[in-house]
């Protein structure tokens, strides 16, 4: 494998093993048996059984396959949403996740906080609406989502759907999916994969809410709605051809988190996001991305900065390292660090010394 580490916060370094994985795979032909033989069935059932288990998954809820996170969120609002949605907006992805409400003419209300900030709930009424959006980690500026304001919301509107996009977060958090309705993620941020795999989780409500919409006219689309999801995925199946590779390959990753153990993993997560944060405010050209020490994310370590990432890259280069540039408009002001369990304390030690000689 690859002598770089991509410390980018998407697509990522690979998580250690991946490449034996494929080979595996390759050797046992998993990529060339039926999606509809018994063969396929296990691959499917065993990604689901182990991510279950990493992640703690309520028995009320299903995990079904797509071709990526942004998938979800068209699925959601075809399947979960009559007419009404409202947002948490702080960056690029939960901006997104609003606009393709919009596309699909949905009444879509929003709340907007600056890049780099979070909500203050107290400050924030939600009107009553069929869905509530929540970015648990927005990628593009490093702002987290914290746990408790998640479980806030719920208390306060029993009656909306909760979504939360977990993609460039899940499985770090000790989130009790009891208290949200739906989430959603792809595989190349946390879990080390490569692109091309969405995972999206519904609830039992979520089931009886595409089917109500459906039996009163609305469409969920003609694309893998819940109700032919939840069909297939009861037999393992997907309604069309997977993505095999990405599927067995999440399933092995799983099993090789779960072999480590998850609360070493969270753990260690949070040892590194300390040392890099550290870093941060020790080293001249750095400064903290996110104001608010409660809103930093772990997982996506944002600094502001006064050399560009290319410029920083340049000098990680010889040491084979790669971050991530800021996003959008903060390209040449920021940096983003991926924290995700592909990393072990020492690589991100590395990284440390290596940003202190640029
Ligand atoms: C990367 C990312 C997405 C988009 O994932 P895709 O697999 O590219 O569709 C959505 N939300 C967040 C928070 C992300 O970080």
């Amino acid at each position: 494998m690859s002598q770089i580490k991509y410390f980018t916060p998407g697509p990522t370094h690979m998580y250690p093993g991946v490449s034996e994985f494929l080979a595996e795979a390759l050797d046992k032909d998993v990529f060339s048996i039926s999606h509809r033989s018994q063969a396929y069935k296990d691959v499917h059932e065993n990604t689901v059984n182990q991510l279950r288990t990493l992640i703690n998954l309520p028995d009320d809820f299903h995990v079904f396959f797509l071709g990526s996170a942004s998938e979800a969120w068209e699925r959601i609002f075809l399947n979960l949403v009559g007419s009404s949605s409202f947002h948490f907006v702080n960056g690029a992805f939960s901006k997104k996740f609003f606009q393709y409400g919009e596309a699909l003419k949905k009444q879509v209300n929003k709340i907007d906080a600056p890049m780099g900030e979070g909500f203050d709930l107290d400050n924030i009424s939600i009107p009553d609406v069929e869905m509530i959006a929540v970015t648990q980690n927005e990628t593009s500026s490093g702002v987290y989502f914290p746990l408790q304001d998640i479980y806030e919301i719920r208390k306060a509107h029993q009656e909306a759907i909760l979504a939360i996009d977990m993609v460039s977060i899940v499985p770090y958090p000790d989130l009790d999916f009891n208290q949200i309705d739906t989430g959603l993620f792809s595989v190349q941020k946390c879990f080390g994969l490569p692109a091309g795999l969405g995972v999206w989780l519904v609830n039992d409500r979520c089931i009886e809410k595409a089917k109500s919409l459906a039996s009163s006219g609305n469409s969920l689309g003609a694309h893998h709605g819940i109700p032919e999801l939840y069909k297939k995925g009861v037999a393992h199946q997907t309604p069309s051809t997977p993505n095999v590779l990405g599927i067995y390959l999440l399933g092995k990753v799983c099993e090789a988190m779960n072999a480590k153990g998850i609360d070493t993993i969270r753990e260690e997560t949070d040892t590194k996001a300390e040392m890099l944060y550290n870093a941060i405010s020790e080293i001249n050209y750095l400064d903290f991305g996110v104001t608010k020490e409660a809103h930093r994310s772990n997982t996506v370590i944002v600094a502001n900065s006064e050399k560009t990432a290319s410029e920083i890259n340049e000098s990680l280069k010889s040491q084979n390292m790669v971050i991530g540039s800021g996003y959008g408009d903060k390209k040449a002001s920021q940096i983003r660090i991926a924290n995700f369990p592909a990393f072990s304390v020492e690589d991100v030690g590395l990284l440390i010394e290596g940003l202190k000689k640029v």
